[in-house]
C-alpha cells in the first residue's frame, strides 16, 4: 500500500521548504522529504546578512528553524527520511525512503548540494577526527588551537574569517595566487593578523597521530613543486559543492556539472518532475534565488496536478 500525494518535496532546505509552502497553499497534498537536518547549507551559514527582512543578519540556523516551523504550522507532512530510490513514470513518481515507497503525482527535486572532498590519501579516515567541511558547526572543537582550511572562494574565506576569531592561528591554503570571494572578506582577510595565507599551494596527503587525529598537512607548491609540512589541529575542507542530483541524473538532464537543467519555472527534461534550488543549473546559488526556484516550481507543479 502506498501513501498518495500530489507533490513530494526531496530536500528541505531552502529551496525545499519554499515549494512545500507554495504546494500546499496551492491546496495541494504535500510530503516533504528530509534526510538530514531541515535548512540544508543555511545551517551551516553563520549570520547571513544578504536575506532581506534582517537588519542585523540572521543566523544560519535560525533562519533554518523558522522556515521549519512555517512548513510545519502549515500542516505539511514532513517524512525525516532520506530518500534512497526515485523511479519515474510517465504520471507519477515512486519514491523509496526508509523501506517504505511512496506515490506522488509531481516530484520537486530540491536535495541542494554537498561538499567536495579533496579526495587525498588520509582525509576519509580522519573526518571527525581533524578533518571538517564546515567551520561554524566544528569551530568550536578547535578553540584555542591552530587549524588550516583549504579553498578559494566566499566559502573557504568566510571559514577562515570565522575561524581567526576561535582559533589563535589560521593558514589559508589556496592552489591559486587569488582568491573568488567578496571583495569585502578579502580585504578582511588582509587585516587579520593571525590569518597566514599560502597562496600556490595544494594539499598532498594528510598524516595521523597514533591516536588517530590529525597530525600533519603535507602541501605541495603549485610553483616548485617542493612539499612542505604544517602542523595543526585541525583543516577545513572548503572546496566547493557538488550537486546531489545521483539519484535523478539517469532519467533527468543534467548539465556538464551534474546540475539538473531546468526551465524558469524549474520544469526539467522529465516530465512531472521539477528541479529548485542549488541543484539547478543556474548563476547565483543563495538562500533567496532557492526560495524563488521553490515557489516557482511548486506553482508549476501545482498546476500541472489540477490540469
Ligand atoms: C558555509 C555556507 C555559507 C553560506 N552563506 C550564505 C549566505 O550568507 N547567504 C546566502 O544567501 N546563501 C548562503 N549560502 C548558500 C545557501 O545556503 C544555499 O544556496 C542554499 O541553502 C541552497 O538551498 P537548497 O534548498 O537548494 O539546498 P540545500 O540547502 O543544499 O538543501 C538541500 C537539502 O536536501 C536534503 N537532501 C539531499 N538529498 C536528499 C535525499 N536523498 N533525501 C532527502 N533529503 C535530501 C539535504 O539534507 C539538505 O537538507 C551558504 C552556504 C554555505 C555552505
Amino acid at each position: 500500500m502506498h501513501d498518495t500525494y500530489d507533490i513530494a518535496v526531496v530536500g528541505a532546505g531552502p529551496a525545499g521548504m519554499t515549494a512545500a509552502l507554495y504546494g500546499k497553499r496551492a491546496g495541494m497534498n504535500v510530503a516533504l522529504f528530509e534526510g538530514r537536518m531541515a535548512g540544508g547549507q543555511m545551517s551551516e551559514a553563520g549570520t547571513i546578512e544578504n536575506y532581506p527582512g534582517f537588519p542585523d543578519g540572521v543566523a544560519g540556523i535560525d533562519l533554518a528553524m523558522a522556515m521549519r516551523e512555517q512548513v510545519e504550522h502549515q500542516g505539511i507532512t514532513i517524512i525525516d527520511q532520506l530518500v534512497d530510490r526515485i523511479i519515474p513514470s510517465a504520471d507519477h513518481t515512486d519514491l523509496v525512503a526508509g523501506g517504505i515507497t511512496y506515490h506522488a503525482h509531481a516530484l520537486i527535486c530540491a536535495m541542494g548540494a554537498h561538499h567536495r572532498q579533496l579526495n587525498v590519501p588520509g582525509e576519509a579516515e580522519l573526518i571527525g577526527h581533524g578533518v571538517s567541511y564546515c567551520a561554524t558547526c566544528d569551530g568550536n572543537f578547535f578553540r584555542g588551537g591552530s587549524v588550516a582550511v583549504v579553498g578559494g572562494g566566499d566559502a573557504a574565506v568566510g571559514a577562515a574569517l570565522y575561524l581567526s576569531r576561535i582559533c589563535t592561528q589560521v593558514v589559508l591554503i589556496h592552489r591559486r595566487d587569488t582568491f573568488r570571494a567578496s571583495q569585502r572578506d578579502i580585504d578582511r582577510l588582509s587585516h587579520t593578523s593571525n590569518i597566514e595565507l599560502h597562496y600556490n599551494a595544494e594539499v598532498l596527503r594528510l598524516e595521523e597521530t597514533p591516536q588517530h587525529k590529525l597530525a600533519h598537512i603535507i602541501t605541495r607548491s603549485t610553483l616548485t613543486g617542493k612539499e612542505s609540512m604544517l602542523n595543526v589541529d585541525g583543516l577545513f575542507v572548503m572546496a566547493g559543492h557538488i550537486p546531489s542530483s545521483d539519484l535523478v541524473a539517469s532519467f533527468v538532464q543534467c548539465d556538464d556539472h551534474g546540475y539538473i537543467s531546468a526551465d524558469e519555472q524549474g520544469a526539467t527534461s522529465h516530465v512531472g518532475i521539477w528541479a529548485a534550488g542549488d541543484i539547478r543549473s543556474k548563476h547565483l546559488r543563495q538562500v533567496t534565488t532557492a526560495t524563488a526556484d521553490g515557489a516557482n516550481a511548486a506553482e508549476a507543479a501545482a498546476e500541472w496536478c489540477a490540469s
